[in-house]
């Protein structure tokens, strides 16, 4: 078996790591001293494509268009990039044991990877029906997205079963978004989740009304309040329909899952201080271990602007978090510092003709504003979160790169507000003077 020596390797070939790679060149790294060990059999790419672009009709996104930074506007990193700069690029190659003390990692396939510093960028799975012994939840064409790979399969059926049945079970991020890729697609869609409203962790029932009447308006059928509790197969051990706990019964050629993820830590149980589900680290995304390095999903790290913990999930923190990692590896080798992460959280999503923004945090008060009637041609809404008597967030939908600024710096700033009623009555004038 192969045994390999690095000075630095990165556990994991997502999004992190491309932003990683990136930043290991700007500080000079040399010829053979990098690795990239990645399970997917592709170089790093930016992974809210395959949600989006990936399923238009027209097939737009397709490799090698999304690999990193191209979803930040920066260089697109294709393989001769990681070739030419002298990183290795080791794929379809999944790590099954990490043993931190000895600075160990084994492959799979037995093969030996030895390093001087590791970054943990392993990501998230997706929580599966079958981990909770649905009923049925192992039939064929029951999808998730995660990789590459679950949505080539997507792709697959979507052509398969044109003008089919779907059921999308979530009424998250996934579901909203693989709901109108299915639907522009010309399958009827129906979308099922237990939640009251849509997107309960961000939205409130007032952001969650638009969108749901908008894509009622668009043709998908939302079942609210109850989940979906087996599924029934054909004598090809295809999926036919969900069975539903309040009793109903729905056809189904094609069933999207998306209830969630988990970050992928198990390789390091017992070996680093984990908080919060995720891997401990500090505001240079240092674990507990001398040497170890945890960034994107899978980091718990200290979230400066709220004075507290976090992990965070999106694609944003996974390349940000990436480059402040490596520039701590480089500062700490020359005996210089750099500045604290002061993290802005900021997700976004884009869905039909739609698209919106989110900046800081979602906690205490809310007002609307802004024209939400799902009808309106000229749609555009949002709503601050109101926390002591400051904005702590903003969520904005069709904004204009300018407006988009402008709520960021609101979140960023966090003005006080006199009253939520002139709040809401001002609007997106209130971000535009700060
Ligand atoms: C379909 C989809 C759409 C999304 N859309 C958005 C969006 O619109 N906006 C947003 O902000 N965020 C979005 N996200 C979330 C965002 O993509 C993630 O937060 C981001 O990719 C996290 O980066 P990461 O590097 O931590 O993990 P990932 O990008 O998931 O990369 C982890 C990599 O590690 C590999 N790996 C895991 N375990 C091992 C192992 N043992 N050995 C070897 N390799 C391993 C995986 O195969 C994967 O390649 C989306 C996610 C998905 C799945």
């Amino acid at each position: 078996m192969a045994e390999k020596s690095f000075k630095y390797v990165i556990v994991g070939g997502g999004v992190s790591a491309g932003y990683a790679a990136r930043e290991f060149v700007k500080q000079g790294v040399q010829p053979g001293e990098l690795a990239i060990i990645s399970k997917e059999a592709v170089c790093t790419y930016e992974r809210p494509a395959l949600s989006e672009a990936y399923l238009s009709p027209e097939g737009t996104a397709r490799l090698p268009g999304f690999h990193v930074c191209v979803g930040s506007g920066g260089e697109r990193l294709l393989p001769e990039w990681y070739t030419e700069k002298g990183i290795s690029l080791i794929l379809s190659t999944e790590i099954v044991k990490a043993d931190l003390p000895t600075k160990t990692l084994i492959s799979a396939a037995g093969d030996t990877f030895t390093y001087q510093i590791l970054i943990i960028a392993t990501g998230s799975a997706v929580i599966q029906l079958t981990d909770f012994g649905v009923k049925g939840a192992d039939a064929k064409n029951i999808f998730y997205l995660r990789e590459i790979d679950d949505a080539d399969k997507l792709v697959e059926v979507i052509k398969a079963k044109s003008n089919g049945k779907a059921v999308i079970v979530g009424g998250g991020y996934i579901g909203l978004e693989l709901s109108a890729a299915l639907r522009v697609n010309n399958i009827d869609v129906k979308m099922v989740y237990p939640e009251p409203w849509c997107m309960p962790r961000l939205f409130t029932a007032g952001i969650a009304a638009f969108y749901e009447s908008y894509y009622t308006n668009k043709g998908v059928d939302i079942i609210k309040g109850t989940v979906a509790v087996g599924f029934g197969t054909n004598e090809n051990g295809e999926v036919t329909n969900v069975n539903l706990k309040d009793g109903r019964v729905l056809e189904a050629d094609i069933v999207v899952v998306g209830v969630g993820g988990r970050p992928l830590t198990t390789l390091f149980k017992g070996q680093v201080e984990e908080e919060k589900g995720g891997i401990k680290t500090d505001a240079f995304f240092k674990t507990s271990l001398p040497d170890v390095y945890a960034v994107g999903d899978v980091a718990t790290f200290p979230l400066k602007l709220f004075n507290e913990v976090r992990r965070v999930e999106h694609v944003d923190h996974a390349r940000k978090s990436a480059e402040q990692a490596v520039k701590a590896i480089f500062a700490s080798e020359k005996g210089t510092s750099i500045e604290e992460y002061d993290y802005l959280p900021y997700f976004y999503s884009r869905a039909f003709d739609l698209s919106w923004q989110f900046y800081g945090d979602n906690v205490g008060d809310s007002v609307l504003f802004g024209d939400s009637s799902p009808t309106s041609a000229t749609h555009k809404f949002g709503s601050y979160w109101i926390k002591d008597g400051k904005v702590v967030g903003v969520f904005l939908e069709s904004g204009t790169p300018e407006e988009n600024k402008a709520i960021a710096k609101v979140a960023r700033v966090q003005p006080p507000v006199d009253s939520l009623e002139s709040l809401a009555a001002e609007g997106l004038a209130f971000a535009s003077k700060i």
